[in-house]
């Protein structure tokens, strides 16, 4: 039996940390060690390209890999020198809800076709797009946890109550492993009195599931994509650097919490 866990990083609003999470979590759970696959299932590619991978030369993509068009063993390549590997993607992602129309199980694309590999890593950690379409879906067929990140501002609960029900309906059809792994506060600004009341208001509805870790808003992060590299290896001092090994960590004790607390 395999211990690989895997993890989607979903909300369907943009710009809420999802793929700066995805590439300084791969990266700094890969300082700490452990062996890192990070998928890129949205047609941007800014995990791609924040990842040190030109989007626009690919040999192949996760649109191949959906496609059926090739295995993961050779979509997979290193994440340039940042000690992770990573399935890239760019804009051909977009054929592949018209692509899988007639495909049987198509929800399960990306959980068949990670399969075969998952005993080469220790986390698959998959980046999704802003919104809940086909390719949210075979992430999430494909995961044992979600990770929500969340900017604590007015409107973000509202969105979480449909992300919810969409997850939900998930465990039921498709995927009944699948768990909320925990909420992520990102972008926080303590001085913000509103991002205090949501950030109060999360854990009063969600407890332990919220991180205790929380992502401040710190310009490195904003940066490092620009050079194509996870913050660590940017500015491995910045609040954000440090912010992200903190997740790491968090995250793989509690994963050996709930392994003891089985055996
Ligand atoms: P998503 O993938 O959810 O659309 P991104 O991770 O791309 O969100 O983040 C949106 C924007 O905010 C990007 O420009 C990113 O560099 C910036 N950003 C993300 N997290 C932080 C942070 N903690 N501090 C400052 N800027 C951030
Ligand atoms: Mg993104």
């Amino acid at each position: 039996m395999t211990t690989t866990r895997i993890r989607a990083l979903a909300n369907q609003k943009g710009g809420v940390g999802k793929t700066t999470t995805s590439v300084n979590l791969a990266a700094s759970l890969a300082a700490t060690r452990r062996r890192v696959l990070l998928v890129d299932m949205d047609p941007q590619g800014n995990a791609t390209m924040g990842s040190g991978v030109d989007k626009y030369h690919l040999a192949y993509s996760a649109l191949d890999l959906m496609l059926g068009d090739v295995g993961a063993s050779d979509a997979i390549r290193p994440a340039a020198d940042h000690g992770y590997d990573i399935i890239p993607a760019n804009g051909d992602l977009t054929a592949a809800e018209v692509g899988l129309m007639q495909v049987q199980e198509k929800e399960y694309r990306l959980r068949a076709a990670l399969e075969p590999i998952l005993g080469r890593y220790d986390y698959v950690l998959i980046d999704c797009p802003p919104s809940l379409n086909m390719l949210t879906v075979n992430a999430l067929a494909a995961a044992h946890g979600v990770v929500i990140p969340i900017q604590c501002e007015y409107y973000a609960l509202e969105g979480l109550t449909a992300l919810m029900k969409t997850i939900e309906r998930i465990r039921e059809n498709v995927n009944r492993e699948l768990e909320i792994d925990g909420l992520l506060r990102t972008m926080f600004d303590p001085r913000n009195n509103l991002a205090n009341d949501v950030s109060a208001q999360l854990i009063a509805h969600f407890g332990d599931r919220v991180y205790r870790t929380i992502i401040p808003r710190n310009v490195r992060l904003a940066e490092a994509p620009s050079y194509g590299i996870p913050v660590l290896n940017y500015d491995r001092a910045s609040s954000g650097a440090l912010a992200y090994l903190a997740l790491a960590g968090e995250i793989i004790r509690r994963d050996e919490r709930s392994r003891n607390g089985t055996d």
